[in-house]
């Protein structure tokens, strides 16, 4: 599978000199089966306008998967052009509270909030409620997980194609289930169930272990967190990712090699990168 990471930060899209290598735009990450077209989304951040770029013109037909209905993974939806392309197909999988998945993403998004609503999309877009458990979607198999995070229930996504393996874990505040082994969280059952020898781990890393516990109440874990994790999941690599919208690219370097050390290789999804799994 082909991963590429369109937004990489959390909270707040931060535009900027200090930002240009690891990129402004909030989460959202676009899977492909090798050559093919992107068809599965994770997370419809302001990244996911990158994703129309990468479908150069044509349509996006595939699922779009939300992890949480926070303003950074869902705001890029009403921008996202391929998927209103002629022959657009979008299947949107969301957490919500109501019956009706519609009625709880446009309690946030339709006006005065927003000028139009999800309803408004298109013609093609559809909505389903997300649970726990394991689905398929585009030729993946998806488990999805419930994540201790902060208003709203969230989910974390342990993703296959029969050959290779992704954990998607953001918004994750595993300092919610105790301290854990090294004092930044709890290696929880379904955070270990996620990550468990995947390929590569994708986790939250908004905050560094030194920034706690002034931050332990944003619902976010630290890079030392995300290490600790890879390590005891037995992970083939970890990446970085929701990086604070005040961490410059110097500093998010910074954090990069403090976790050099670490058994499991380390670096930090950049925005425009693709890895090949
Ligand atoms: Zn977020
Ligand atoms: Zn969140």
């Amino acid at each position: 599978m082909k991963v590429t990471f369109w937004g990489t930060r959390g909270s707040t899209p931060s535009p900027g000199a200090d930002f240009l290598r690891y990129g402004g735009h909030t989460s959202s990450v676009a899977l492909a089966h090798d050559s093919g077209p992107p068809t599965l989304v994770i997370d419809a951040g302001t990244g996911i306008r990158k994703v129309s770029e990468q479908l150069a013109g044509t349509a996006f037909r595939g699922a779009i998967l939300l992890s949480h209905l926070h303003w950074d993974h869902v705001h890029g939806l009403p921008f996202f052009s391929a998927g209103m392309a002629p022959g657009h197909r979008v299947r949107v999988l969301l957490p919500s509270p109501d019956a009706d998945p519609l009625e709880t993403l446009t309690r946030g998004f339709s006006p005065p909030h927003f000028p139009i609503a999800p309803s408004q999309l298109g013609p093609g877009w559809s909505f389903e409620r997300l649970e726990e458990g394991t689905t398929g979607l585009e030729g993946f198999r998806i488990l999805a997980r419930e994540l201790p995070h902060r208003g709203g229930q969230t989910f974390g996504f342990r993703i296959t194609d029969g050959t290779a393996s992704l954990a998607y874990l953001t918004d994750h505040c595993p300092t919610d289930f105790g301290p854990g082994p090294g004092g930044y969280g709890a290696l929880h059952e379904a955070a270990l169930e996620l990550a468990t020898g995947v390929d590569l781990l994708v986790h939250d890393a908004q905050f560094v272990a030194a920034e706690f516990p002034g931050v332990a109440n944003l619902g976010h874990a630290s890079a030392e967190y995300a290490a600790a994790l890879a390590e005891a999941a037995h992970v083939r690599a970890l990446l970085l990712y929701h990086h604070s919208p005040s961490r410059t690219d110097e500093e998010i370097d910074a954090i990069v090699t403090g976790l050099a050390s670490s058994p499991v290789p380390v670096a930090a999804a950049r925005e425009g990168m693709t890895v090949e799994l």
